[in-house]
């Protein structure tokens, strides 16, 4: 089984490969990817922890929030927080 977070997302083409290259420096290729789909809210504190001590945590929110990416624990949050930030985005003012 393997530990690389990119590949829970679609293969990637040739294009997409250099927009995702800085997952390669995510903490979370140091683990299983099931630690980042908990089922619980233990897991999600679980996978958090790990998140919390990661160099592209910023980054890899951002790219969970643009891509809509619903499910697991991406850049620190859950999905639940996540459609949090989303509804809040939606709801600011244009700038
Ligand atoms: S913030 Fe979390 S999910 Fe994102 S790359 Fe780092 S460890 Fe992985």
């Amino acid at each position: 089984m393997t530990t690389t977070r990119t590949l829970l997302t679609a293969v990637p083409s040739p294009d997409q490969e250099s927009v995702t290259a800085w997952m390669q420096a995510g903490n979370c290729r140091r683990y299983e990817t099931e630690v980042f789909f908990p089922s619980d809210g233990a897991g999600v504190d679980r996978a958090r922890a790990i998140c919390s001590r990661c160099p592209i945590v910023d980054q890899c929110l951002d790219y969970a929030l643009e891509n809509r990416i619903e499910h697991g624990v991406w850049g620190g949050c859950s999905e639940r927080e996540r459609r949090r930030i989303l509804r809040r985005r939606n709801l600011a003012p244009a700038v």
